[in-house]
């Protein structure tokens, strides 16, 4: 019978049965997968410690009927700390609700496991109270590198007039995630230029960073709890919008820190 080795994350573990376990994985060379895990239920199966939700895996698969059966697993990351936290939980959920929208299926998706990974990795180290910044970063990352790259260097008025300063270092700047584009306070009175999110020049420098750093960078900088704010809103918000897609994490989210 074939083998195929995958590395990947559990999306998901359900029961089958008194023994198995049927588990639901992102993986970096064929997207999404459904895998059985044979006798997984058993207190001393050795794919038990492989059936966490969030753990990153190595597994070497063979293909069934209807399933693909794990033959041997190694656990290579548990993120054990992210499941002791409602709010990092919470958050890494949202990621990973993310990162299944954008998966290719039965493809190679090395990119987007890595930035999954990194965005897990940093998810377990979040500050109390910053805890929806790792997120906020991975998440518009997945969206920059998947076509949806805002543009925040330019304010929109720019192309009915070149001739004036557009300042974007004036408060309040407006952020349109409909568009993913930016306008300027002077914009903002000459314009009609709809509705939007204000954003402070701090939280577009922020959204910049971002996504210009490289991916050890785009997570090391500091803000206040109102830029914060305005960054998650801004990136849940362009999400929404771009993708056209409710997320069942962010609805929960807004329940248990009380923001829309
Ligand atoms: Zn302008």
């Amino acid at each position: 019978m074939k083998e195929i080795k995958v590395h990947g994350i559990v999306l998901r573990e359900d029961p089958m049965g008194d023994k198995d376990k049927r588990l639901i994985l992102l993986t970096r060379e064929q997207g999404k997968i459904t895998v059985l895990a044979k006798g997984a239920m058993g207190a001393k199966s050795k794919f038990r410690a492989l059936c966490g939700v969030f753990s990153y895996v190595e597994l070497v698969l063979t293909h069934g009927a209807t399933f693909y059966y794990i033959k041997e697993g190694t656990l290579i990351e548990s993120f054990y700390s992210l499941r002791g936290d409602l709010f990092k939980l919470s958050f890494a959920s949202w990621i990973l609700e993310v990162g299944k929208v954008f998966c290719l299926e039965g493809q190679e998706n090395e990119e987007l496991l890595a930035i999954l990974l990194r965005g897990l990795y940093m998810e377990s180290k979040a500050e109390e109270g910053m805890e929806s910044l790792p997120a906020d970063v991975t998440v518009f990352r997945i969206l920059a590198e998947n076509g949806y790259y805002p543009e925040l260097a330019r304010c929109r008025g720019e192309l009915s007039s070149e001739e004036m300063n557009h300042d974007l270092s004036v408060d309040p700047i407006l952020f349109q995630p409909s568009v993913g584009g930016i306008y300027c306070s002077e914009c903002q009175k000459r314009l009609k230029t709809g509705a939007g999110i204000r954003l402070s020049p701090g939280a577009l420098q922020a959204l910049r960073y971002m996504i210009e750093q490289s991916p050890g960078k785009a997570y090391s900088f500091k803000v206040s709890e109102e830029v914060r704010k305005q960054i998650h809103e801004a990136v849940t918000d362009y999400l929404t919008e771009q993708t056209e897609h409710g997320y069942t994490s962010l609805g929960f989210l807004g329940k248990i820190t009380g923001s829309p």
